[in-house]
């Protein structure tokens, strides 16, 4: 077939922190690299995080170090985190934020001049390195400029569909240029999935469009196995009014900062729902609360900033016994605690974004603020140390990934985990090409096959239009797989998948292929489809409530659970299995750690 074709060593999909990482560490150690993104360089994911990069580098406070924060992860995932994933991860945070110092991240500092780190939800001590609440913006645009001024090729608004695979595993992938509508394949040894979330498979999310689960899906098909996908991230606050803003998100910082949920009554609802596990380090009282701004030292944190699945469940609780705010939420209040000009330097993103969007000026009013999709703890199976997926020369890290954050991960932990993981990544997809170099080849009727797929809606005419389906996947997603979840519902979610399935195979496009965003969405909906299989599945599976997966009909967390991890994975037919497997056991020196005072 005729179309363009390029030869790497290592191809990475997607271009937000973990993709530009690996594309760095590939490229350094001497492989031919390239990177493709669905969309503009620089408008991944990353560029929107806003809080922090969770990294135990002792500025704040010098009692802080890896082994606290891996005990604050595996705590906040409530020790369902692949232990060795957390542990890399807490040990090589600080050098990965003080490397992109290097590289010309300019961070906020404290006084005497060090990188500042602020408070986030589960953290015991201050540890987020933070560019005020812009932290994304500084991270992507030095990561960028580092893999251009490197001479790593980028293929950007350029979407992969499929990966190649041969019996020795991966041999390239194949996707298409959204502006013309063209294929385009490339030949390579290792591809890494830096992909992203899923977020778009529900309707209230903080997610953009390019957040369909492509990465997922394409492991699942390439046959790698993805874990933990019941576990969804709820973040407690999104904006919630006006409707067309519903769901973007508003920083954790905020709380970190001060702010504190209220229920219409005024009450800080919070010191109701403090769960016994958080209990000993949690305050009791408001001014225990409020003196730990000062002084962290002789008190405990305000339950506010407790990890965020507690206090997702507890904004929901109020609202459904109606103490929620006038459009379903409740209140976000930042300005009756500190002054004006704090609230803008300390938070000027939100200034903005409440004063364009909703035109609330939260230095004067309370924001309105409910749960939204936000993060995907599940994800692509990989080995710790080599980020490596169950099919020889695949490989995934950042948010694609799963295993790292367990059952919930904690705010700045992303960040971390896509710079440790990314490079990581990077480096052993470059070190697996070496070793394959010249054996690959990319089969001609697998391309064809991939070319006749992507063509599929345009060959089918009077099909429904895609925008309504993804739009009853979405509601479906909210409705039956959300915060609260019930065995009933779930295996309703399933029927209604099913059904789906098959109004995507018969759904047809109408135009041509130059920039067609419904052919695209069109090529999207199998991803969302599968991915939402994989969460409803693995959610009906798990009979328990563990971090972001809470079940009505089982509402307490189960020992034997806490041992045991489910792995989607696709059968010869392409249905979706879910199996369980014991959870990688701790070796003692590490167990230790959570003996040690909190
Ligand atoms: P992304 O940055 O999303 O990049 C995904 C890339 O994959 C994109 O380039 C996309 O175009 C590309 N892609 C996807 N599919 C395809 C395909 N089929 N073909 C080609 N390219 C493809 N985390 C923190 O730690 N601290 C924070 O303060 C924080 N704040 C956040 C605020 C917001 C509003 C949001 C949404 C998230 C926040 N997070 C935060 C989470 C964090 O930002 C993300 O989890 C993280 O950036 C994911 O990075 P990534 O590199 O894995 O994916």
């Amino acid at each position: 077939m005729d179309f363009e074709r390029h030869a790497y060593d290592v191809v990475v999909v997607g271009a937000g922190g973990a993709g530009l990482r690996a594309a760095i560490a590939a490229h350094e150690a001497g492989a031919r690299t390239a990177v493709v993104c669905k969309s503009l360089l620089g408008k991944a994911h990353t560029v929107m995080a806003e809080g922090g990069i969770a990294a135990a580098m002792g500025n704040a406070w010098p009692e802080d170090g890896w082994r606290v924060h891996f005990r604050d992860t595996m705590r906040g995932g409530k020790m369902l985190n692949h232990w060795r994933m957390a542990q890399l991860h807490a040990q090589e945070a600080p050098d990965r934020v003080r490397e992109l110092e290097d590289w010309g991240a300019l961070f906020d500092r404290t006084p005497d001049g060090l990188i500042s780190q602020r408070d986030f939800g589960g953290h015991r001590f201050a540890r987020l390195a933070h560019v005020g609440d812009r932290t994304g913006l500084e991270l992507i645009r030095t990561l960028q400029q580092r893999t251009v001024a490197l001479g790593v090729d980028v293929f950007m608004e350029c979407t992969v569909t499929r990966l190649l695979t041969d019996d020795e595993g991966v041999t390239g992938a194949f996707g298409y240029w959204r502006e013309s509508g063209r294929f385009v394949a490339w030949e390579a040894p290792s591809v890494v999935l830096a992909t992203g979330g899923i977020g778009k498979a529900y309707k209230v999310t903080s997610n953009s469009w390019e957040y369909t689960g492509d990465g997922h899906s394409l492991a699942l098909q390439a046959g790698a196995g993805l874990v933990n996908m019941e576990f969804v991230q709820f973040h407690p606050t999104g904006m919630v009014w006006p409707p067309s803003v519903r769901g973007i998100l508003v920083t954790e910082s905020v709380r970190g900062d001060g702010g504190v949920l209220r229920n219409s009554a005024g009450n800080r609802f919070m010191f109701d729902y403090i769960p016994d596990y958080f209990r000993k380090e949690t305050a009791e009282t408001e001014d225990e609360a409020d003196r730990w701004y000062d002084d962290k030292k002789n008190n405990r944190r305000p339950p506010e900033l407790l990890p965020r699945d507690e206090v997702a469940r507890a904004i929901n609780s109020e609202v459904k016994a109606g103490r929620g705010s006038p459009h379903g939420g409740v209140f976000l209040d930042i300005a009756s605690r500190r002054p004006a000009e704090y609230v803008r330097r300390r938070l000027p993103s939100m200034y903005h974004q409440f004063k364009e969007l909703a035109d609330v000026d939260i230095t004067a009013e309370a924001m309105e603020v409910g749960p939204t999709c936000h993060y995907v703890m599940g994800g692509v199976e990989v080995d710790p140390d080599t980020a490596a997926a169950g099919v020889p020369g695949l490989f995934a890290a950042g948010e694609v990934a799963g295993g790292m954050h367990g059952s919930n991960r904690l705010g700045g932990n992303s960040l971390s985990d896509l710079l440790v993981f990314g490079r990581r990544a990077g480096a052993a997809a470059a070190e697996h090409a070496a070793k394959r170099s010249g054996l690959v080849a990319l089969a001609e009727e697998a391309l064809t096959d991939a070319a006749r797929a992507a063509l599929a809606p345009f060959e089918r005419e009077g099909g429904e239009n895609p925008y309504t389906v993804q739009q009853d996947l979405q509601q479906t997603m909210h409705d039956l797989v959300g915060i609260i979840r019930t065995a009933p519902e779930m295996e309703q979610a399933l029927t209604r998948i099913a059904a789906l399935r098959e109004r995507v195979a018969a759904l047809s496009v109408e135009g041509h292929r130059q920039y067609n965003p419904g052919w695209h969405l069109a090529l999207d909906l199998p991803h969302l489809l599968v991915v939402s299989e994989c969460i409803a599945r693995a959610a009906l599976e798990r009979e328990e409530s563990r971090g972001g997966h809470t079940r009505d009909d089982f509402p307490a967390a189960d020992p034997e659970w806490g041992r045991t991890n489910l792995v989607c994975s696709r059968a010869a037919d392409g249905a979706v299995t879910v199996a369980r497997r014991p959870l990688p056991q701790m070796p003692p020196e590490l167990a230790e750690v959570f003996e040690e005072a909190p």
